[in-house]
């Protein structure tokens, strides 16, 4: 019989961890990116013999694909996908195909903020505990690669929309749906109400003895549900309202139980993460933990133990009395509102870069109480500088990370905090926001060893 004809659109983390799946599993693999791979990538390809080109998509090739595996990056309205789409040929994530070749049981994480942490915390909490458990989706090593020896009883798995839309039979034991702002926007036609369907579809294969968490607090996420009929064990966070199950607040104690019993109890004064949005994390991902039989007790010494990634609200360094914290992943509005919110001095805040079509509106709140000062890191401010005229008492821009730690310098008197929290993509000014982060740190450091030789 012939193969199988496997095409990956897209040679990253998840295209090459597709490519080597679907060698081990007996397709005819041939990987295509417009772009250029890493030299890691090619040798892996070259290494198992998986036949990819580089540069260009080679139209005829693609399209004799039995199966097609598209890397989340590229949009469904690139040509070429809606050739493939009207072809008739399947056009899945990695996800969608790496989950068919693993008997794990699977816990989802999805929202337009807080994925990676409550991704890393709810791994954590789940591994501490003594789960055997793996970390995928777009965190790490590709899903795809782990499910070759497929090892793990468990996996916890970041989603993103664009992962989702590619997802059509992933059964998910456990989801959760942090909460749903605008972003992305300019890849659902510019309508939010496509980028909430998007994100609902992580129910879309839920059988009604799967724990369904979710913000009950967000409007959007409460509308969502009304709106779709789910049969599903549903488990509400809340930092507003107690529930009976499901997870909340109170007296500055979380409290997460899945059926109202024995609930998990801590006060959040002993927890390293902090604000009100890493609550909402902490409570999900304990609930998360509870539905795969984790204890309770085992979920408190996780939760004291977790050390979050780097760029989320990450101290940097103290210089002169100023406070520096890296936020560079604070890539949308609302982030920025929760970053803004957690701050307890006057501010110096960095923003901009490429704009998604920010409405800025939404911050005048956290802006008018907390910052003093507004720094713009962007190849184009004028959006930002135009809005902040009048609102904010200074204003100045910079394109480089070290003139930028000086004019805060300049402007900070002790006490104050500075904060790289920036609403935008960083594509414009650096490869990406590990890299904005990163430079700000060097940038910090240098500073702070200048100021300490002085
Ligand atoms: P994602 O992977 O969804 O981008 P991260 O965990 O990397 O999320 O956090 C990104 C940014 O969003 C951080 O700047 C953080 O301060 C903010 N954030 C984290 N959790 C939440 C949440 N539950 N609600 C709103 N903002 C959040």
């Amino acid at each position: 019989m012939e193969k199988q004809k496997l095409v990956i659109l897209g040679g990253g983390e998840s295209g090459v961890g597709s490519a080597l799946l679907g060698k081990a599993k007996g397709y005819s693999v041939f990987l295509s990116d417009r772009g250029s791979l890493k030299d890691s990538y090619k040798r892996a390809l070259e290494e198992a013999s998986i036949d990819f080109e580089e540069g260009t998509h080679t139209k005829t090739r693609v399209l004799e694909a039995d199966i097609v595996v598209k890397s989340p990056g590229i949009p469904d309205t690139v040509p070429l996908v809606v050739e493939l789409v009207q072809a008739g040929i399947p056009v899945i994530s990695e996800i969608e195909f790496a989950a068919r070749y693993t008997k794990a049981r699977l816990i989802g994480i999805t929202g337009s903020n807080g994925k990676t942490t409550t991704t890393l915390l709810t791994y954590h909490l789940l591994k501490e505990a003594g789960l055997n458990v793996g970390l995928a989706g777009n965190i790490g090593d590709s899903f795809a690669k782990q499910v070759i020896d497929d090892q793990f009883d468990y996996y916890v798995l970041e989603l993103s929309s664009f992962q989702l839309d590619g997802m059509f039979g992933t059964h998910l034991h456990t989801a959760i749906l942090l909460n749903i702002t605008p972003d992305h926007l300019d890849r659902y036609a510019y309508t939010f109400s496509n980028y909430v369907n998007s994100k609902f579809r992580i129910l879309q294969n839920m059988t009604p003895n799967d724990h369904f968490i979710y913000f009950d607090d967000s409007e959007v996420i409460k509308d969502g549900l009304t709106s779709r009929s789910v049969d599903v064990k549903k488990l509400p966070v809340s930092l507003l309202n107690r529930v009976a199950t499901g997870g909340y607040l109170v007296n500055e104690t979380l409290v997460a139980s899945i059926d109202g019993t024995s609930p998990l109890t801590i006060d959040v004064n002993l927890l390293p993460l902090k604000g009100k949005h890493n609550i909402v994390n902490m409570l999900a991902a304990s609930l998360a933990a509870l539905t795969v039989g984790v204890k309770p007790d085992a979920i408190e010494q996780g939760l004291m133990s977790f050390k979050n990634a780097a760029h989320r609200l990450e101290p940097v360094a103290v210089i002169n009395g100023v406070q520096f914290i890296n936020d560079s992943k604070a890539t949308n509005v609302d982030s920025v509102y929760y970053a803004l919110e957690s701050m307890t001095a006057p501010t110096i805040w960095i923003a901009g870069g490429q704009d998604k079509g920010n409405d800025y509106g939404q911050l005048d709140e956290p802006v008018r109480q907390k910052v003093k000062a507004l720094i713009c890191l962007g190849k184009d401010n004028q959006k930002l500088i135009s809005y902040y005229t009048g609102k904010i008492p200074a204003i100045t821009e910079t394109q480089d990370v070290s003139d930028l730690v000086q004019k805060a310098l300049t402007w900070a008197v002790p006490g104050d905090v500075v904060l790289l929290s920036p609403a935008c993509a960083s594509f414009d000014l650096f490869r990406n926001y590990e890299d904005r982060g990163d430079q700000f740190k060097e940038a910090v450091k240098k500073a702070a060893k200048a100021s300490a030789g002085k």
